[in-house]
């Protein structure tokens, strides 16, 4: 064994002590026909308070068939990446369906968020330019940065002042300004119309990763930008994922012609991978067509929202601003969000206990996620399962 394998249970190990060590749970199967909200998980079935399927679209019937028809057609593989014979109909036809959504001229479709923000990142930013980020942006547009080898600079979280001296240091090297547009384990919202303007004074590109607002947020489902009253002329990049909202898998990038072109040809995770399967894009298409078609399921995840905030205030429990699906409980310590967790599941609720490194050091919280295929019941019962929780937290903890 060498000595970098012998250091492996030493890490773990630490990790195990720290109560930082991550464990994956096996989902067996769902409890009712079409949603995902009640999962069977260890021969239980609890409600799922933990799942990006803010609209109910991931078991939908309709998505399924599509997947199924293209399936028959296409095969479940593409055989190639894009840019060799990878690319097909579905793909082209979710690219402009995408486009048009985002009311954009070009959109192109990634096999991840992950990937389309490294690729974002990597092609906008030369090595030893600037990219400032939000300090609370997703995971993929820090690494973003780390593979075009530019100078990451992190601004304090959703402060338009602290971007603005950020970029006062080194306009003139600053290349890119990225932020999430609804952030991933808050909840809240990206401060875009000051960032634009600070964008466009630094002649710097600004990259929104709305990753979960696309479909949720603004009144047609068009996300963040929409729900700031801004377009593409603020915001020229715009990356959307399709495993969110969307109940599919995938994600893309919409801007103008000349930005989808210059992506194509020099975006390295775009390039050297497999061609995301068509199936997949045809169940895109369709949850595309049914966000814009079925306005009720944004209605009543807003309805969902406002009465978890309702029960959950009357019930004492600590939320934070947020108004969209994202509603974090921040306890503080690792013990205390896996206890609370652990005690939820005991009562039939399955909610994230989200620690460091994905959130800062002492903000380990539960990450409540609600969907419209949630009941008013289950969301009633999570409240004062929540309410439960912080008393007993208090009763330990005297304030
Ligand atoms: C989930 C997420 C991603 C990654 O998208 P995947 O398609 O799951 O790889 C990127 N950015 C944000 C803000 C996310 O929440």
């Amino acid at each position: 064994m060498t000595r970098a394998a012998r250091a492996l249970p030493e890490a773990l190990a630490r990790l195990e002590a720290a109560q930082l060590r991550r464990r994956r749970t096996t989902v067996e199967g769902f409890a009712d026909a079409a949603s995902r909200a009640r999962l069977a998980l260890g021969g239980r079935t609890l409600v799922d308070f933990s799942i990006n399927d803010y609209l109910g679209l991931a078991r939908h019937p309709a998505l399924a068939a599509a997947m199924g028809a293209s399936a028959r057609d296409a095969g479940a593989g593409s055989a190639a990446s894009h840019l060799v014979t990878g690319h097909g109909t579905e793909h082209e036809r979710l690219e402009e369906e995408l486009a048009a959504f985002t009311r954009r001229e070009r959109a192109l479709v990634f096999s991840t968020g992950y990937m389309a923000n490294l690729a974002v990142m990597s092609a906008l930013a030369g090595r030893g330019e600037r990219i400032l980020l939000d300090r609370l942006s997703h995971a993929s547009l820090i690494d973003g940065a780390q593979l075009a080898g530019a100078r990451l600079r992190r601004y304090a979280h959703a402060d338009a002042a602290a971007a603005g001296a950020a970029l006062e240091e080194d306009a003139a090297r600053t290349a890119v300004i990225g932020t999430d547009g609804v952030f991933s384990m808050d909840g809240d919202l990206a401060p875009l119309a000051a960032l634009a303007r600070l964008a466009r004074r630094a002649d710097a590109w600004l990259v929104v990763d709305d990753a979960h607002g696309l479909g949720v947020t603004g009144a047609s489902g068009r996300g963040t930008l929409e729900e700031c009253g801004m377009s593409g002329a603020d915001v020229p990049v715009l990356i959307g994922t399709l495993g969110k909202a969307f109940g599919s898998f995938g994600a893309f990038v919409a801007g103008d012609a000349d930005l989808i072109d210059y992506l194509m040809q020099k975006a390295r995770p775009y390039i050297y991978t497999t061609a995301l399967p068509q199936p997949v894009a045809a169940a895109s298409r369709t949850a595309l067509a049914l966000i814009q078609a079925e306005d009720w399921r944004r209605a009543r995840l807003a309805a969902r929202i406002e009465r978890f905030r309702r029960r959950a205030l009357e019930a004492q429990v600590p939320l934070g601003l947020s108004r969209t699906p994202i509603q974090p409980v921040v306890l503080g310590s690792e013990a205390a969000v896996l206890a609370a967790q652990s005690a939820l599941a005991a009562q039939g609720l399955w909610v994230a206990a989200i620690r460091p490194p994905t959130v800062p050091k002492g903000t380990a919280r539960l990450r409540v996620s609600l969907t419209a295929a949630h009941t008013e019941a289950q969301i009633d019962e999570l409240a004062g399962a929540l309410g439960h929780c912080c008393e007993r937290l208090r009763a330990r903890v005297p304030a």
